[in-house]
């Protein structure tokens, strides 16, 4: 059994402009640190396009016409002061949703164990009617609906590691039964939205947000006391990460001073999670993460910690 990589081309056609920290040279460093002979039994699979069919889970049919048909012919259009789309952003953004539930497909039909989606743009602050944060679909939020919907699965799980509270993912669980969403975060800080008391509408979200400043310690307990339980009691029967890379230390981004060692002790975690309840169904998507080498040495560490599971 295996661990699956999903990328696509097209990924690198979404671009955003001189000194935009979501640039396609994010996904060239992780490219080239896959490219590893260690990495050499990575399952790599080519992403494919999602249909409306998947992005009408989350998002009204009103926005995604809206967003696919602001693209530009030439030049940049601004979404909003940091969302951007170039010429191919669309396809980037609906092969990005793509992977996300093929992935979902593998791991439940016993084609894969788990895998990895190295995707852009991210997802998780894109809310129903509202493209933000760089992000256009919510590819993870979809994706878990697309496990319940397609699947017959009961509770899908998000667990969100970004430095970023996912805003969109929350909003777009809060009243879903089936949904839980997890989620540690530097706060206050973009895009302001996670506070601890949030509890969605069947106790189904749990925030820990973690201070500025704060590091592993402060990470590793709340993961212990806050979102691993509440994620043991829900019994996920698939786990989805949103594995942004940007609570790093060297992270231009944000201001928690996570280290490698930290996203491969937390994958281990949620590794060990899947084995309890969801018969090792896990799949995890790239959000953020915003220092090229920083980013590269944790996806590898990230992804080296899924492909022992196997
Ligand atoms: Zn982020």
């Amino acid at each position: 059994m295996t661990t699956q990589l999903y990328v696509h081309p097209s990924y690198l056609d979404h671009r955003t402009g001189p000194h935009h920290p979501e640039r396609p040279e994010r996904l060239e460093a992780i490219q080239q640190v896959l490219a590893h002979d260690m990495f050499d039994a990575l399952i790599r699979i080519e992403a494919p396009r999602a249909d409306d069919s998947l992005l009408t889970l989350m998002h009204p049919k009103g926005q995604v016409d809206r967003v696919l048909t602001s693209e530009p012919d030439q030049g940049l259009v601004h979404l909003d002061p940091d969302t951007v789309m170039s010429p191919g952003s669309g396809d980037a953004a609906l092969h990005a949703t793509g992977a996300v539930c093929a992935a979902v497909d593998a791991v439940v039909d016993g084609a894969a164990d788990n895998a990895f989606c190295a995707v852009r743009p991210p997802g998780h602050h894109a809310e129903a009617s509202q493209a933000m944060g760089f992000c256009l679909f919510n590819s993870v939020a979809i994706a878990a609906e697309h496990a319940r919907q397609a699947h017959g699965i009961a509770r899908a799980a998000v667990i969100d590691f970004d430095v970023h509270h996912g805003n969109g993912t929350q909003a777009l669980f809060w009243d879903r039964e089936g949904l839980f969403y997890g989620s540690t975060h530097q706060y206050p800080h973009y895009p302001g939205t996670g506070a601890a008391d949030d509890t969605g509408a069947y106790n189904n979200i749990v925030n820990a947000p973690l201070a500025a400043h704060t590091g592993s310690e402060a990470f590793r307990a709340a993961m212990e006391t806050r979102i691993l339980p509440a994620l043991d009691a829900f019994r996920p029967e698939i786990i989805l990460i949103s594995a942004g890379f940007d609570a790093h230390q060297q992270d231009p981004l944000a201001n928690l001073n996570l280290i490698e060692e930290d996203f491969a002790w937390a994958t281990d975690q949620l590794v060990a999670m899947a084995d309890l309840h969801a018969g090792g169904r896990l799949v995890s998507s790239l959000e953020g993460g915003y220092d090229l080498d920083a980013l590269a040495t944790s996806v590898a560490t990230h992804v080296i910690r899924l492909m022992a599971a196997t």
